[in-house]
C-alpha cells in the first residue's frame, strides 16, 4: 500500500470511528475536505510513482545497451590498472587474447605481450596517466596456440585517474599485406640489383673474349706474320671462341631451367662410359697445365649402367671437372664414385686455389657470382653450378663442397642408384658370354663415312675434322640424297646428320633410314640452342648428337666411343 493510501485509511477509519463513538474534534466537512485534498495527494503520488517506473526501465534498457555494446563491439576494450592488471574487458578482447573472461580477469596484460616490446608497453601505459591524454601505439599479441596478432592500442585514463581503458583494433590483415608487399618491394629490388650485376658481368663474359676474337683476326691480316704467331693468334681466336660459346650455352640452360622447359629423360646409362669419356675429353687441357687427370670407376662396368638422364649427368660432371681445371694450377685431379646403399656418391676433387667457407654455399646461387667483387679475377659468369644444382635436384641428387683456401676442393653429388633387372640381367649374360660391355660395336679401322650437310663451310670443317680416320666419305647436301646414299651404300659405318636440312630434314631422314639400316651408327649435329632437338633425334633413330659449333675433340671422342679400335 502506498503513503497515500495509508493516509487516506487512517482519515476514513477516524471518521468512522468519529461517528461510532460521537465524539470529534473536527467537524464532518473538514473531514470530508481533508480525504479530498488526500485522494489529490495520492494520485499525484500515484503518478509520480509511474514515472519513476519509467524512468527505472529506461535506465535498464540503456544499460543493456551499454553492455551489448561494450561486449560486442567490433574493437577490444580492457580497462586496466596503472600496474597493467586487467580489471574489465569485452568479449572481443577476450577473444583477442585467447581464452575466456574469467581466465583474464585480474592478469597483467603484458603476459599477452613479447618480452622485447614490454619496454615500449610500460611507456605507453606510463604516458596514459601522466600526459592524460589519449595515447596510440602498436603491438604484437602472443597467445598459446594462436598466430601472433597485430593490434592497435588507443588508451585513455578514467574520470578518477585510477583506471584507464584501452581500445585494441586488430590490424593483422594489414599489417601481414603491408610486410608482404615490403617483401616483395625488397625482392624486386635484390633482383633488380642482381639482375644490373649479372647484365654488367655478362658484358663482360661476352666482350672478353670478343675482343680477344676481333682483335687477334685483324692481326693475322698482317703479311709479314710468321707461322709461329699465326698459330698462336689462332689459338688464341678458338679460346675465346670456345669461351663465348660456354657462356651462351649456360644463359639458354639457365632460361630453360628458369622457364620449366628443361625435361628429364631417364634411360639406362653407363655411368664408367661416362667418366672415360670425360676423361678423355679433358686430359689434353688438364695436361696442358701439367696438371694429373685421373679417374676412379668403383664399380664393373656391367653393374655401372643407371637408369638417369645421361646428358645432364654428362653436364654436371663436365661442370666440375671443368672448374677443377679451371680453378687449379698445379697438382691433380681425380674423380669417380663410390656406391654407398642406394646412392652413387660422386667425387671432383682438386688441389687448387679452395673456396672461402664463406662463399662455399653462395657458389651454388644462380647469378650469385655477378654479384661478388671478385669476378674480374676468374673467368666465369657464375652459372655453371646453379645449373649443376638445378639438374641434380631434377635427377633426385644432391650436392655439396668440402674445401679449403690453398689447398683445394672436393665437390660431391648423389645420384640414385637405380638399376633396370633387366639391363642387369643382360648385362651379366653379356659380361659371362662375351666379354666388357662398352665393347659394343665391331672394329672398324677405317670408317665409311656420310657427312649429311646444307652448308658448305660445316661440311668441310666435318670433312677435315674426320680426315684422319676415314677411308670414303660420301657428302649429301638434301635429306633425299642422304637417305638414297645409305641406300646403295649398306656397309656405311657411320652418318654425321644435319638436322636443317632442305627437303627431307634430319629428323625425316634418319627414321627412313632406319627402316632399312639398323645398324649404321647415325650423329646428329644439332644446334643446341633449339629446344628439343637433342631429345628428338634420339627418338627419331640416331644414337648421339652433338652441338653446333662441333667441338673437333668432342667429335673424335664421340667416335672413339662407338669405334673405338680407330684409336689404337
Ligand atoms: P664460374 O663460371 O664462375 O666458374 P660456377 O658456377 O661454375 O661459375 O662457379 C661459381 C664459383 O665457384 C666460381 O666463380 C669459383 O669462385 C667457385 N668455384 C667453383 N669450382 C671451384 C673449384 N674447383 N675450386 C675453387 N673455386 C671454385
Amino acid at each position: 500500500m502506498t503513503d497515500a493510501a495509508k493516509l487516506r485509511q487512517k482519515a476514513e477509519d477516524q471518521l468512522k470511528n468519529q461517528q461510532s463513538f460521537k465524539k470529534t474534534t473536527l467537524t464532518e466537512q473538514e473531514l470530508i475536505k481533508i480525504i479530498q485534498e488526500l485522494e489529490i495527494y495520492q494520485v499525484e503520488l500515484e503518478m509520480q510513482n509511474d514515472e519513476l517506473v519509467t524512468a527505472k526501465e529506461k535506465a535498464e534498457l540503456a544499460e543493456e545497451k551499454y553492455s551489448e555494446l561494450y561486449d560486442f563491439a567490433p574493437s577490444g576494450y580492457i580497462s586496466l590498472t596503472k600496474d597493467g592488471r586487467i580489471v574489465e574487458l569485452n568479449f572481443v578482447a577476450a577473444r583477442m587474447l585467447g581464452t575466456e573472461r574469467s581466465k583474464i580477469i585480474n592478469k597483467n596484460f603484458a603476459l599477452f605481450l613479447p618480452r622485447n616490446t614490454l619496454s615500449d608497453f610500460n611507456l605507453f601505459l606510463k604516458n596514459i596517466y601522466t600526459l592524460q591524454v589519449k595515447q596510440t601505439c602498436e603491438l604484437i599479441i602472443e597467445t598459446e596456440g594462436n598466430l601472433p596478432m597485430y593490434v592497435t592500442i588507443d588508451g585513455i585514463v578514467s574520470r578518477n585517474k585510477e583506471i584507464c581503458l584501452l581500445t585494441l583494433i586488430d590490424i593483422t590483415k594489414r599489417k601481414v599485406t603491408e610486410n608482404l608487399l615490403i617483401e616483395a618491394k625488397e625482392r624486386a629490388e635484390e633482383s633488380d640489383r642482381l639482375k644490373s650485376a649479372f647484365l654488367a658481368n655478362m658484358s663482360h663474359e661476352i666482350r672478353t673474349p670478343m675482343n680477344g676474337i676481333l682483335g687477334f683476326a685483324e692481326l693475322l691480316k698482317e703479311p709479314k706474320l710468321n707461322g709461329e704467331k699465326q698459330k698462336k693468334y689462332i689459338g688464341i681466336i678458338e679460346k675465346s671462341g670456345a669461351l663465348m660459346l660456354n657462356t651462351i650455352n649456360n644463359l639458354i640452360d639457365i632460361s630453360r631451367i628458369e622457364a620449366h622447359l628443361m625435361k628429364v629423360e631417364m634411360r639406362n646409362s653407363n655411368i664408367n662410359e661416362q667418366i672415360e669419356y670425360i676423361h678423355t675429353f679433358f686430359e689434353p687441357e688438364a695436361n696442358a697445365k701439367k696438371i694429373d687427370l685421373s679417374f676412379i670407376n668403383s664399380l664393373p662396368s656391367h653393374e655401372a649402367i643407371i637408369k638417369t638422364d645421361r646428358e645432364k649427368v654428362y653436364a654436371i660432371l663436365t661442370n666440375l671437372v671443368k672448374n677443377a681445371i679451371k680453378y687449379s694450377n698445379k697438382g691433380s685431379i681425380t674423380f669417380g664414385y663410390v656406391k654407398k646403399g642406394n646412392e652413387l656418391e660422386f667425387f671432383v676433387r682438386d688441389t687448387g686455389i679452395g673456396i672461402p667457407k664463406d662463399r662455399q654455399e653462395v657458389i651454388f646461387e644462380r647469378f650469385i657470382q655477378a654479384d661478388n667483387d671478385n669476378i674480374k679475377t676468374v673467368q666465369g659468369a657464375g652459372l655453371g653450378l646453379a645449373i649443376t644444382k638445378a639438374f641434380l635436384e631434377m635427377l633426385e641428387g644432391k650436392i655439396w663442397v668440402e674445401s679449403e683456401e690453398g689447398i683445394g676442393s672436393t665437390f660431391y653429388f648423389t645420384l640414385p642408384y637405380n638399376v633396370d633387372p633387366e639391363v642387369k640381367k643382360l648385362a651379366e649374360i653379356v659380361v659371362s658370354n662375351v666379354g666388357p660391355l662398352n665393347q659394343v660395336n665391331p672394329i672398324t679401322p677405317n670408317l665409311k663415312i656420310l657427312i649429311a650437310e646444307d652448308d658448305e663451310i660445316s661440311g668441310k670443317l666435318i670433312s677435315i675434322y674426320l680426315e684422319e680416320f676415314c677411308n670414303v666419305v660420301f657428302k649429301a647436301t638434301t635429306g633425299n640424297d642422304a637417305v638414297e646414299i645409305c641406300r646403295t651404300n649398306p656397309d656405311l659405318d657411320l652418318i654425321l646428320m644435319d638436322i636443317q636440312m632442305p627437303g627431307l630434314n634430319g629428323y625425316e631422314s634418319t627414321m627412313q633410314i632406319r627402316q632399312f639400316n639398323k645398324d649404321v651408327i647415325i650423329i646428329a649435329q644439332t644446334a643446341f640452342s633449339l629446344k628439343g632437338d637433342q631429345e628428338k633425334a634420339i627418338t627419331c633413330g640416331c644414337n648421339d648428337y652433338i652441338s653446333k659449333p662441333i667441338n673437333k675433340a668432342k667429335l673424335h671422342s664421340l667416335i672413339q666411343k662407338y669405334f673405338k679400335q680407330c684409336f689404337n
